[in-house]
Order: C-alpha cells, then structure tokens, then sequence
C-alpha cells in the first residue's frame, strides 16, 4: 500500500514538472508583427511572441529560413493570415496539430468584413477584364489582406485568441479574460481619439504607396486616390505613373506616402517639380516592440503619419 502511494506521488510530480517545463518553454508564433501585436495584448505577462517576418522585411514574398522552420514547427500555438496571403508558411504549416492553429482569415466574423478588391486593383486591363499580379497567389486576387489595420477587426481576432488559448491552457483562464477586457476598452478610448484626430483631414487627397491602408481608412473616413503599388516588391507601370502624376498636378493632392522598407525613387520622379508634402506610413509597425498596449500604439503611429503629412500643405 505504501509503495503504491510512493510510486502515485512519483508520477504526480512527474507530470507536474513536466506541465511546468511545457509552460516555461511555452510559446506562441505568429508570422507578421500586427498580429503579434494583437497577440500580445492577450498573453501579456503569460507567454512569449515571437514573430516569424523580420522587421525590414515585406510578408509579401518572405521565404522562410530554417529556424523559422523550427519556431513553427516547435510552437505551442501558431497564429497567421492563411495561404492565401501567406504562402511562403503554407507547407511549415502543416507540422503543425490543427488544433495548435488560429487562421486569422478564417474566423467568419473576419471573414465577413474582408473588403474585396476593386478592379483598379487590376496592372492592367485587357478587353474590360482585369489583369492581375501574376505573382499573387491565386485566392489572394479575391480579397486585399491587410486586415490588421481594422480595429475592429483586431478586436475580433484577440477574442478569439482568447477563446483559442484558455481552451488550450484553462488555468490562465482568468488572467486572459483580463487582458482580453482591458484590451477592449483601451482599443475603444484609442479609436476615439483617432477619429477626433483624422476628422479635421478627412476631405484631404493622397496618394499610398501600396494598397495596405484600406482597413484603416474605411474605417476612419479616409480615401486615398489610388496608389503606387499592390505588391512593393513590383514596380509600376509608366502609364499608372503617368496617371498618377497628371492626377496629382489637377487634383491639388496635398501628400505622397512613402514606406519604410519601400523608399523608392519613383516618388521622387512622379513628383519632380510639383510642391507636394511627401510622407511615410508603415503598415507593420516595425518600430514598434511587441507588448500589451503595441496594437494602440501601431494605430496612433499610423494616425500621427496621416496627420502631419495631411495636415497643410507645403
Ligand atoms: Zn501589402
């Protein structure tokens, strides 16, 4: 009797050094920063982030290096955007068990606020019909995927990765539901604010570099006339530059955004000898260190770059 009650505390201990080591290595993985940045505000002070595209670096046409290969493969949740915006992580992916995995495009409640992309979208049109990036992966053509600067979309997404871990780690339950909550109201104060802060600029015309900034701008009330670029690492045409450069002359187009991965010297060219503030938005906050407010920040950052480039002209 006795020795079967030493062997039972031997193995109880066991186990419990065992969920402890799994939860001091534990970690999350997730491919580009914005959601990292989501990510954090919901594990703060549980779990470490690591994010698989440097900063620097475009999610566009990322290829995987062998230690990213192994984060993914050894992590204890993954969080990305799907394979069809994605696919430099598609076949990393499948290393993965189904239900250490959050795709971000699949939730439905994200899936129904995706905005589709217009024909302009297209590089060119051939009899009517819209001629897309080749380089795209097929799916992507349907939807524009940068998501993440929707702040309601962001609130959707750390919901779930609540629900997603306190499923997979019930005893952080509580201190999750916390950060979830406070994260919630503090993205509704920041949101306030911004609205406030672009209200006064909504009516101004620019030009983006590429076409990441949709979210944030529908949501905020702004409109660009267009942009450079649907993939930076793909140059425009001479006659889109061309447009854009006739626009810019009869328009009174008060800003030219720039990236800051992407400062390219068409910008430069399209504007040459035409008074114009020029000024940068960075669409994955690669200034900014992950932590619980990192999302709030990202938007404001975002905000301020619209509004001092929109706020006078030169
Ligand atoms: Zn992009």
């Amino acid at each position: 009797m006795i020795y079967n009650k030493k062997i039972f505390y031997i193995l109880i201990n066991l186990v419990l050094s065992n969920l402890i080591v799994f939860f001091v290595n534990a970690n999350v993985v997730v491919s580009i920063k914005p959601i990292g940045f989501i990510t954090s505000a919901i594990i703060d002070n549980i779990l470490p982030v690591d994010v698989i595209v440097p900063d620097g670096s475009s999610g566009h046409d990322y290829v995987l290096r062998p230690s990213d290969e192994k984060k993914i493969k050894n992590t204890d949740f993954l969080i990305w955007s799907g394979s069809e915006i994605e696919a430099f992580m598609s076949k990393s992916v499948l290393h993965v068990p189904i239900n250490k995995i959050l795709v971000v495009t699949e939730i439905p409640a994200v899936k129904k606020l995706l905005i589709k992309i217009k024909e302009d979208n297209c590089i060119h049109q051939l009899k009517k019909q819209c001629i897309q990036d080749p380089k795209l992966p097929l799916n992507s053509k349907k939807y524009n995927m940068h998501f993440w600067t929707s702040p309601d979309i962001a609130k959707i997404i750390a919901i779930e990765i609540y629900k997603k871990l306190s499923e997979i780690m019930p005893q952080y339950k509580e201190k999750l539901n916390q950060n979830l909550k406070q994260f919630e109201i503090s993205l509704n104060n920041i949101d306030k604010q911004i609205m406030m802060q672009l209200a006064p600029i909504k009516n101004k015309k620019y030009f983006v570099f590429h076409d990441a900034y949709i979210y944030f701008e529908k949501h905020y009330g702004l409109s660009s006339l267009g942009h450079f670029t649907i993939n930076p690492e793909i140059q425009p045409g001479v006659k889109s530059l061309y447009n854009i450069r006739k626009q810019i002359k009869e328009k009174q187009v008060t800003c030219v955004f720039a990236e800051p991965q992407f400062k390219p010297a068409i910008i430069d060219t399209v504007t040459r000898g035409i008074k114009i503030n020029k000024g940068v938005l960075d669409p994955l906050g690669c200034n900014i260190k992950l932590s619980k407010d990192s999302y709030l920040k990202f938007l404001l950052q975002l905000s301020s770059q619209y509004n001092t480039c929109l706020k006078d002209k030169i």
